[in-house]
């Protein structure tokens, strides 16, 4: 096991009412018992936000946005800033899902200013990277992933660069059931481990690199056994608070 500590995030994607988040944190708070060691985030829909943080303020467990805009404020209907989270006791954001990049064309050159806007507001970023089934089948998983880290994290000083978490999710292993063996998963995630450390080493073994992609309660324990694996970004499993509260307590 390494120095870092485990970094577990469960991310709802466009699921559960504010009745709903209140029930799951009701149950997954409650049931916690001691994960002092570990960060535990959870993310839910913009909505539920507030309510979550409420629910959580007794609680180790921290509450992340999926994605937010880069400008302070301005003309971008729709759209929620840095500082319309941090006021609302949100810690952390989720960016570049891989949904956010292929459903609402979400660019490499977008996150590397959503980057300096995060870091800049005092949030966590959790930036999402990863390859395809056919970039992996053509034998570029390391090329895709070294692109996405060198563009996104461009405008990032080195100061900065350890408080970012990584999550390491293959596309094809994204709500398919199609879990990454630990071995794929373990050396994609120090091929993103070493990229970082071209720019600082020092903040590469710092930075906590998570897998996400199919991770559940029967997977999680050989997976984030691994040496090089931080942690888990969970999207079905995270749903059910049994299920996540076992994630975490594998981790
Ligand atoms: C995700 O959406 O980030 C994710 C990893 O989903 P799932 O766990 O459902 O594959």
């Amino acid at each position: 096991m390494s120095e870092r500590k485990p970094y577990l995030a469960a991310n709802w994607k466009m699921q559960k009412t504010i009745e709903e988040t209140e029930d799951f944190l009701d149950r997954f708070v409650g049931d916690i018992g001691d994960l002092s060691g570990k960060d535990i985030v959870v993310c839910p829909p913009f909505t539920s936000l507030a309510t979550a943080v409420d629910r959580c303020r007794r609680s180790p467990v921290r509450i992340a946005a999926q994605n937010m805009h880069h400008a302070e404020s301005g003309a971008y209907t729709g759209e929620i800033s840095a500082s319309m989270l941090t006021s609302i006791g949100v810690e952390a954001v989720i960016l570049g899902h891989s949904e956010r990049r292929a459903l609402f064309c979400e660019t490499d050159s977008e996150l590397a200013l959503k980057l300096v806007a995060v870091l800049s507001a005092g949030l966590e970023p959790i930036l999402c990277i990863g390859e395809s089934e056919d970039e992996r089948e053509e034998g570029q998983m390391e090329e895709v992933l070294r692109r996405q880290i060198e563009a996104d994290l461009e405008q990032v000083d080195e100061q900065a660069l350890s408080r970012i978490v990584i999550a390491y999710e293959p596309i094809w292993a994204i709500g398919t059931g199609k879990t990454a063996s630990p071995e794929q998963a373990e050396e994609a995630v120090g091929f993103v481990r070493s990229v970082v450390a071209e720019r600082d080493s020092a903040a590469a073994s710092q930075m906590r690199i998570l897998y996400g992609g199919s991770v559940k309660p029967g997977n999680a324990e050989e997976l984030l056994g691994r040496e090089e694996i931080d942690g888990a970004l969970v999207g079905g499993a995270s749903l059910d608070p049994a299920d996540f509260l076992a994630i975490c307590e594998a981790a």
